[in-house]
Formats: C-alpha cells, structure tokens, sequence
C-alpha cells in the first residue's frame, strides 16, 4: 500500500542549511521533533527563525545574547542551484571566517569551461578546486570544493 504523509525538518533561516541528526535524518511526521532537537544541537529559535551554528555569534559581553551573522545576498544561492543544476550533484555549503563553501564529495565528472562560465556571470570570483581523495572504492571520484569570498561581488 502506498500512503502520504506529510514531513517537517528545519533549515536556516541565513544559510538554507537542512538540520540533519546523528542518524542522518532531515524530518520527522511530528511538527516540533527536528525543531527541538536541532535547538539541542546548538541551532537557535529565534522570534520563529531558525539558526545554524554557523549563522550566528554570541556576545562577547553576555554569553545569553546570540548575533544573527549578516544577511547573504541571494545571488549566492541562485549560484548554488545553477551548481547544482550544472553538475547534477548536490552540494553542500559550509563556511570558514572568509568564504562560503559549496562542496560535493563525490565529482565524476569536472566541470568544462562553458559551465564555469554560466557560473561566473552571476559570481565571478570563486575558485574551483578538485582533490583526490585518500581512500576510494568503485569508479574514481574526486572532491570538487568551491569557495566564494564572503564579500563577493555579484553581477545581478
Ligand atoms: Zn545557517
């Protein structure tokens, strides 16, 4: 028999980030379970946004007082999708204290000039970097990891 239901997970409110537990899971069938136990896993509520841990600083005066990082233009994530889309691979973004990063582990096939081209017409300073992975298994892969200045200019 086949049935619907219906599922709730959370995502950042800044970045888009999908909360996912230990066991891997994004959703649940009860409305507030990925809810609290993201807020367990230092995501905060807040007046009924949602934080990742790398959306957010607390004061450095009042540890209670959470800082929601800047606003992200929404050039990037209409990059993300056209990575995505151009690549047919979910990428998924992180950050480190100057870039953002979209990354895929599991690249078989490097993106061609005509591509990256589509891409920098919306961000035109990223760079594209391909590592060898130190173990892999089946058909060759490599990790494809694109960085994007935090302060990107972007062209619309
Ligand atoms: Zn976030």
């Amino acid at each position: 028999m086949i049935y619907e239901e219906i599922m709730y997970g959370v995502k950042c409110d800044r970045c888009h980030e999908i909360y996912e537990n230990s066991d891997g899971c994004t959703v649940s069938s009860d409305k507030y379970d990925m809810e609290e136990e993201a807020c367990e896993n230092d995501w905060q509520e807040i007046d009924g946004r949602h934080y990742c841990p790398d959306c957010y600083t607390r004061d450095e005066n009042d540890e209670d007082k959470i800082i929601v990082k800047p606003l992200i233009h929404y050039s990037f994530f209409k990059f993300q999708s056209l990575v995505n889309q151009l690549t047919g691979c979910h990428h998924r973004m992180s950050q480190d204290d100057t870039h953002f990063i979209l990354r895929n582990n599991y690249c078989y096939k490097r993106m061609d000039n005509p591509r990256l081209a589509i891409l920098r017409e919306i961000i035109p300073d990223f760079t594209l970097e391909y590592k060898v992975p130190e173990k892999q298994s089946g058909k060759p892969y490599e990790h494809e990891i694109i960085r994007i200045p935090k302060d990107f200019k972007h062209a619309i």
